[in-house]
């Protein structure tokens, strides 16, 4: 059989291995080392944003960014439905209720009417909501403009979730730095990967500087181990630091190959009745996953394409699955448009990686093809 395509593979540019022999050789192991400091500072030069800090995850970013802006047992966090869970459970570590923002058409992200109604009904109720947590899926620049507007006019602070759209820019600034914190995630099958781990960025020193410190135990000042608050284990090593300052340097190739993978796949499968989410006005995404919406003529179902790549060792998936149809999240107030759940019912991702050669790309349309008509 031949080797299988994957849906979002790691891809190394080459470099990394020249940080990671710079820290063995330096000893530099133990967590902390200056890759951590240097790929902060590519975070921030990448990003025009003026302090990040390198953590575990992305979920580990999106937990103290909630825990910074005080957001405790029984808060109201809104947060967008349509997302990987890693968006959602850190309103659940802190006790928090979220309430889950369904998606609007044209970018599948977050719906900033349906997040208006939903900030009324809890301002109404004398709970209005901590935070807002707004993803940008697939890489793709969602409504943040106008959720900034919402935002600040009911004084609700915004964290960003940009775990799959570095790289991506909407009129030119870059996803991630319009939030009052931004979160991006280098877990494996991310755009680029450190082999898991995450950054925390921001306008505001104090605020990353506090998330530093609560990432490495809330340690105090003091020449012996003194705690007076909380801490948490959730830093980037010096060795995950050094591999993500070799990719760092091909971030941008990265964008571009991706973006040509959904050049090709909306060329090739528009004819067959293929839907491609289109890049609006000023939007620039770095096509994290390209993914196609079965329409109404389609005698098959997404499901069946999957089964039948898959015995061709072409890896594919469906869109993430609602917030709002999670077991876990059953109970939770949601404001719907039935927008992800049929983006749900009629997607499929298909093979993204950076890596993906043409004659990979060429077999999978091949495939497709093949079984559609
Ligand atoms: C991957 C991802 C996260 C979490 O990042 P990790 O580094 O895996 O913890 C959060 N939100 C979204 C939308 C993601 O895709």
């Amino acid at each position: 059989m031949d080797e299988r395509i994957f849906l979002s593979a790691p891809h190394m540019g080459g470099e990394e291995i020249k940080y990671i022999q710079h820290a063995f050789k330096e000893n530099w192991i133990a967590p902390l080392g200056p890759n951590v400091n240097g790929f902060e500072q590519d975070i921030q030069d990448y990003n025009n944003i003026p302090y990040a800090a390198a953590l575990s995850s992305g979920t580990a970013a999106i937990h103290l960014a909630l825990i910074l802006l005080g957001v405790k047992t029984d808060d109201v966090v809104m947060a967008s439905s349509f997302t990987f869970s890693a968006t959602v459970n850190p309103i659940v570590y802190q006790q928090a209720e979220p309430v889950l923002i369904d998606s609007e058409e044209e970018t599948w992200n977050l719906d900033p009417e349906l997040l208006e109604k939903a900030i009324k009904d809890y301002v109404a109720r004398g709970k209005k909501p901590k935070a807002i947590i707004f993803v940008h899926l697939y890489g793709m620049p969602g409504k943040i403009k106008e959720v900034k507007a919402i935002a600040e006019k009911y004084d609700i602070p915004i964290i960003e979730d940009a775990a799959e759209a570095l790289g991506a820019t909407l009129e030119g600034k870059p996803l991630g730095t319009f939030g009052d914190f931004g979160v991006y995630s280098f877990n494996g099958n991310k755009i680029i990967t450190t082999s898991g781990g995450g950054a925390l960025v921001s306008q505001k020193k104090e605020w990353v500087d506090k998330a530093r410190f609560l990432a490495t135990q809330a340690r105090d000042a003091a020449p012996y181990y003194q705690h007076s608050e909380i801490g948490y284990n959730y830093r980037m090593s010096n060795i995950a630091a050094g591999i993500g300052r070799g990719q760092m340097k091909v971030l941008d190739k990265w964008v571009e190959n991706r973006r040509s993978n959904h050049d090709f796949y909306s060329r090739e499968l528009s004819s067959i009745g293929f839907e491609f989410l289109r890049e609006a006005e000023g939007a620039y995404s770095n096509r994290w996953l390209s993914c196609v919406l079965f329409n109404e003529k389609h005698t098959t179902q997404p499901e069946e394409l999957r089964q039948e790549l898959e015995k061709y060792n072409i890896e594919t998936r469906p869109l993430w699955k609602p917030m709002h149809l999670q077991p876990i999240f059953k109970n939770c107030k949601a404001y719907l448009s039935g927008v992800s759940e049929d983006l749900f019912e009629k997607g499929l991702c298909l093979p993204s990686s950076s890596s993906l050669t043409d004659v990979q790309k060429q077999l999978v349309v091949e495939k497709i093809k093949d079984f559609i008509k």
